[in-house]
C-alpha cells in the first residue's frame, strides 16, 4: 500500500496551496483520462472550459491555462508593455513581493513601480502621482495598472474603487490587469458577478484562481480585451507553459466551474476564517491587522507565541511586518482544525 510522506502536521494554516485536490477537480481530472485526444489545448476539455468561463463572465473573453500564478501574472504583464514600460503596484502586491523577478525577466525589463495604499489597495491618488511624475524619456512609460483581488492582506476592493483605479488607467491610456490568485473567494464575499468584478469595472485582463482554490495545478487568464491577446499563445509556448497534455488543466478547471465548486470552496473558506477571526477576538492580547474580508486573517502575536507554536508543529507565514501572522484557510480546513490552534494559543498564553 502507498502510504503519503511525513508532513510538519496534518493541519496547518500556511496557505491555501498547501491543501489537496477538491473532490470535483479530481472527479474531473479522473474523467479527462479517458482515450487520446489532441494535444497542446485542441481538445474538448479545453474548448468547454474556455467556453464556460465565457459564459460564467457573460462576455467574448479570450482564455488561456497555464502552470501557475507566477506565470500567468508575468506574461500577462509582459504581453500589455514593452521592456521600456512600467507597472504600477501596490508594494505589497505578489508581483513585486514573491515572484522573484519573474514580470520584469518575461518582460525583458518593463518596471515595477511601487505604489502605497491602506489595507493593501492601491490609492488612486498615488497612482496618479506615478503616472504624471514625469513624461521625459528617461523615465520607464507607465503602461499597466496591476491590482490584486482579494488583496495580499485579505482585503477586497470594491467595484467602486476598481472602477476608479479603471477609469484612471484608462484616462492616461494604461490598461488594468487584476491579479485572482483569490478572485474567488473576492467575488462571493463581495456578492457581485464575474462580470462587475472585472470588466464591468475597467479590468482588461484577469489571472484567475485555479490552485488555491482546489486544482492540484492550473490558472486561467482572461483576456476581456481580445486584442491585447494577439500572440500571446507563443508567449506561453516560448516560456515553457503550454501544457501539452492541456486537458488535465482544463478538465479540473470545467470541474470546478461545472459544478459551482469553485465558489464553495471559496465561500467554505471564507466562512472557515470568519470563524478563527471569531475565536481571535475573543482572546486577550491579540490583535487582528486588516479588516478581514475573505479567507485569511491577519493578527499581531507575541513572538515567544509564535515560536511556541512553531514548536506545536503549526505552520504559518510571518512576513507581513514584525509580529504579523497570515493564518489561511481552504476548501478543506476544519472547525476542528481552528478550534485546536485557538486552543493551543490560549493553552500557550494562560501560561
Ligand atoms: C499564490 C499567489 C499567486 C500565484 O503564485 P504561484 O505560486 O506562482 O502559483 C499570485 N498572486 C497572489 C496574490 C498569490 O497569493
Amino acid at each position: 500500500m502507498l502510504t503519503a510522506p511525513p508532513t510538519t502536521r496534518p493541519i496547518q494554516f500556511a496557505s491555501d496551496n498547501y491543501s489537496g485536490m477538491c473532490p470535483e477537480a479530481l472527479e474531473y481530472l479522473v474523467k479527462a483520462n479517458q482515450g487520446d485526444v489532441p494535444a497542446y489545448g485542441d481538445d474538448g476539455w479545453t474548448q468547454r472550459a474556455a467556453d464556460t468561463f465565457r459564459s460564467i463572465f457573460e462576455t467574448d473573453c479570450e482564455v488561456f491555462f497555464v502552470f501557475n500564478g507566477t506565470a500567468a501574472n508575468s506574461l500577462t504583464l509582459a504581453s500589455l508593455c514593452q521592456s521600456y514600460h512600467s507597472v504600477i503596484c501596490h508594494e505589497l502586491a505578489h508581483v513585486e513581493t514573491d515572484e522573484c523577478g519573474a514580470p520584469e525577466f518575461a518582460s525583458n525589463g518593463s518596471k515595477l513601480l511601487l505604489a502605497q495604499g491602506d489595507q493593501g489597495k492601491l490609492d488612486p491618488a498615488d497612482v496618479e502621482r506615478l503616472i504624471t511624475k514625469r513624461s521625459d524619456i528617461h523615465y520607464p512609460k507607465p503602461k499597466v495598472i496591476s491590482l490584486t483581488q482579494a488583496t495580499e492582506v485579505g482585503t477586497l476592493y470594491t467595484t467602486d474603487e476598481l472602477a476608479t483605479l479603471g477609469d484612471l488607467a484608462h484616462r492616461y491610456g494604461l490598461k488594468v490587469h487584476m491579479d485572482g490568485a483569490r478572485f474567488a473567494n473576492a467575488l462571493v464575499a463581495s456578492g457581485k458577478t464575474p462580470a462587475e468584478l472585472t470588466w464591468k469595472a475597467g479590468i482588461d485582463v484577469l489571472c484567475c484562481c485555479g490552485t488555491k482554490n482546489g486544482m492540484g495545478v492550473g490558472e486561467a487568464i482572461l483576456f476581456f480585451d481580445r486584442t491585447l491577446a494577439e500572440d500571446f499563445a507563443y508567449r506561453c509556448k516560448q516560456a515553457g507553459q503550454l501544457a501539452s497534455k492541456m486537458r488535465f488543466i482544463s478538465a479540473p478547471w470545467l470541474g470546478l466551474l461545472e459544478t459551482g465548486a469553485w465558489l464553495r470552496n471559496a465561500a467554505h473558506a471564507n466562512r472557515m476564517a470568519t470563524y478563527l477571526e471569531q475565536q481571535l477576538r475573543s482572546i486577550p492580547g491579540l490583535e487582528i491587522l486588516f479588516p478581514r474580508q475573505v479567507n485569511g486573517v491577519f493578527v499581531e502575536m507575541p513572538p515567544a507565541l509564535i515560536d511556541d507554536l512553531h514548536r506545536r508543529g503549526w505552520a504559518f507565514y510571518t512576513f507581513i511586518g514584525s509580529g504579523g501572522v497570515r493564518l489561511m484557510c481552504a476548501w478543506n480546513t476544519t472547525t476542528e482544525a481552528i478550534d485546536e490552534l485557538v486552543g493551543d494559543i490560549k493553552d500557550v498564553m494562560g501560561r
